[in-house]
C-alpha cells in the first residue's frame, strides 16, 4: 500500500513537473524569436557540472588512505575473506548509511577450493623453499577435487604447447609425482585425465603468454578428477621448471577458517527503478599488499561520487546504485553472486552498468572499456569535447567485474588506467609517461600502497565517472 501511494504521488509531481516544463520551454521559445529545430536541452545539464566540482582528488584520496590505514592495522592487505576486508566494507557502508543510502551487505560463501588453496615449493636441501601466493601466483580449477599433496615435480613435455593432452607425453611418469604442464591445444579436464590416469598425485597447469604474471584461472569441464587441480601464472611455471630436480613440492585444497566474504551495495530511495544506472568496484586487494590502486582506486572514486551525489541533493530521474564487490581478485565472486541472484526483470531493469577497477596507475593510459555506444559514447565524447585523448580497449574484457553483467546482456563500460603490462611506444606518445614500463609496477605487489596513485590519473577519471553517471542518471 505504501508503495502504490508513492507511486501515484511521484506521478502527481511529474505531472506538475511536466507542465512547469512546457511553459519554461515556451517561454524559452519565445525569448529566443522561436527557434523549431532546436532539440530538447536533458533534463537537468547542471548535474553533470555540479558533481564533477564537488567529486575532487582530495576526497577520492582521503578514502584510499583510509583503506591503506585499514590495511596497515589488518596485516597488510584487504583480501577476500580477511579481516582487512570486512574493515573496509564496514568503513563504505557506514559513509553510504549516512548519507541517506539504502544499503545492503550481501553475504556470500567464498568457493572452499578458491577460499583456501594454500601451496609451497620445497627444495630438497630445505634452503631458499619458496612460498606461492593464492591469487597472484596460483588458483585452484573450479571443480577440482580437494586433497594434500608433497611430492617430486615432474615437467609433461613442458616446453610443448600440446604439453599432457595425449596420454603418450606421461610416459615414464612416477607413481605419485605432482605433474607440471603447460597449457594450451586441449581442454584442462584432458590434461588433467591424463596425469591422473599417469598417476600424478596433483596436476598444476601453468598460464602461457603475456603477461607472465597473470594467473590462469581454468576450470573443469566436470569433477570427475579425483586429484588436486591448479593454475598458475607462467612465471611461476618457468619458476619450477628451472628448479626442477632439485624441489618438490606441496599442494593443498581444503577448509579454510573464513570462507565467507561480502559485497556492500547502495542505492538511491527514489528515481526510476526500470532505468537503474549501476556503478561498480572491486573492493578486496590480493594477499599481497594493501590493493590501493587495484582497486583502492575505483572503490574510492565510487565511494565519492555517492556521497556527492547526496551531498548536493540531487533527485535524478533514474535510480543510482553503487556496488562495492567482494573476492574480485580470486575469479570475479562476489558479482558473479549479485548477478546470478538477480531476476530476469531485475536485470532487464538495469541500464548500464560501469566498472572502474585501477584508475590510478602511476605509469597511466587513459582507456575506456570497449562497449555498446550508449555507454561507450557517454565517455568518449566527454573526453573529445575537451580534447583530452583516450584509447578505447577491449584489455578488461570480462577480467572485472563487468563480466557477469556483460554476459546477461546488460549494456557495460568502464575506465582503466592499465595493470602490470607495459607501456608501448605508441601509448607514450599519446599519454606521456615511461615506454617499455609497466603502467603498475606494484600490481598485485606490497607496494601497492597510498603513494602508488597519480593524482592527475584520479582527477581525470573520477571527473568522467562523474559526467557518465549524471548522464545516465537522467537519460
Ligand atoms: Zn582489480
Amino acid at each position: 500500500m505504501q508503495n502504490l501511494t508513492r507511486i501515484t504521488r511521484t506521478r502527481v509531481a511529474w505531472l506538475v513537473v511536466g507542465l512547469l516544463a512546457l511553459l519554461a520551454i515556451t517561454v524559452a521559445v519565445a525569448l529566443a524569436g522561436g527557434n523549431p529545430g532546436r532539440k530538447e536541452a536533458p533534463a537537468s545539464p547542471r548535474l553533470s557540472e555540479e558533481l564533477r566540482a564537488a567529486v575532487n582528488p582530495a576526497g577520492v584520496l582521503e578514502h584510499a588512505e583510509r583503506f591503506q590505514t585499514i590495511a596497515d592495522e589488518h596485516g597488510g592487505n584487504r583480501a577476500a575473506g580477511t579481516p582487512g576486508y570486512d574493515a573496509s566494507a564496514r568503513y563504505v557502508a557506514n559513509r553510504l548509511r549516512r548519507a541517506g543510502y539504502e544499503v545492503t551487505v550481501q553475504r556470500f560463501e567464498l568457493p572452499t577450493s578458491a577460499a583456501t588453496l594454500d601451496a609451497g615449493l620445497r627444495e630438497t636441501d630445505v634452503t631458499g623453499a619458496r612460498e606461492y601466493a593464492l591469487a597472484t601466483d596460483f588458483a585452484p580449477m573450479e571443480r577440482t577435487a580437494e586433497g594434500e599433496v608433497r611430492a617430486p615435480l615432474r615437467p609433461v613435455d613442458a616446453g610443448s604447447p600440446t604439453s599432457g593432452c595425449e596420454a603418450g607425453d606421461f610416459a615414464g611418469f612416477p607413481e605419485g609425482g605432482v605433474a607440471l604442464l603447460r597449457r594450451g591445444a586441449c581442454t584442462f579436464g584432458t590434461k588433467a585425465r591424463n596425469a591422473q590416469e599417469a598417476g600424478a598425485s596433483a596436476a598444476l597447469v601453468f598460464n602461457d603468454g603475456e603477461p607472465p604474471g597473470e594467473v590462469l584461472l581454468g576450470a573443469l569441464e566436470e569433477p570427475a578428477v579425483g586429484i588436486p587441480i591448479v593454475g598458475t601464472s607462467a612465471a611461476v611455471g618457468e619458476d619450477l621448471l628451472a628448479r626442477e630436480g632439485t624441489s618438490g613440492v606441496r599442494v593443498f585444497v581444503g577448509d579454510a577458517a573464513s570462507n565467507h566474504t561480502t559485497n556492500v551495495v547502495a542505492q538511491t530511495r527514489g528515481g526510476d527503478k526500470d532505468e537503474t544506472v549501476m556503478l561498480g568496484a572491486h573492493l578486496d586487494s590480493v594477499p599481497q599488499g594493501p590493493g590501493i590502486n587495484d582497486n583502492g582506486s575505483g572503490s574510492a572514486t565510487v565511494l565519492e561520487i555517492a556521497l556527492q551525489l547526496a551531498e548536493l541533493g540531487a533527485r535524478p530521474g533514474n535510480r543510482v546504485r553503487f556496488a562495492f564487490w567482494g573476492a574480485e581478485e580470486i575469479g570475479l565472486v562476489g558479482s558473479r553472486h549479485y548477478v546470478e541472484g538477480l531476476g530476469e526483470e531485475e536485470i532487464s531493469d538495469l541500464s548500464a552498468y560501469l566498472n572502474f577497477d585501477m584508475l590510478g596507475s602511476p605509469n597511466f593510459v587513459r582507456s575506456v572499456y570497449e562497449g555498446p555506444d550508449e555507454v561507450e559514447g557517454v565517455f568518449g565524447e566527454y573526453f573529445e569535447a575537451r580534447g583530452i585523448e583516450v584509447e578505447t580497449s577491449s584489455a578488461l574484457d570480462g577480467r572485472s567485474d563487468h563480466g557477469p553483467f556483460q554476459e546477461e546482456g546488460v549494456p557495460t563500460g568502464g575506465l582503466f588506467s592499465g595493470a602490470g603490462g607495459a607501456k608501448t611506444k605508441e601509448q607514450h606518445e599519446v599519454f606521456g609517461g615511461e615506454a617499455g614500463a609497466p603502467f603498475d609496477a606494484c600490481y598485485h605487489q606490497e607496494c601497492d600502497d597510498a603513494e602508488n596513485l597519480n593524482r592527475r590519473a584520479i582527477d581525470q577519471f573520477s571527473d568522467a565517472a562523474a559526467h557518465a553517471t549524471a548522464v545516465l542518471a537522467q537519460r
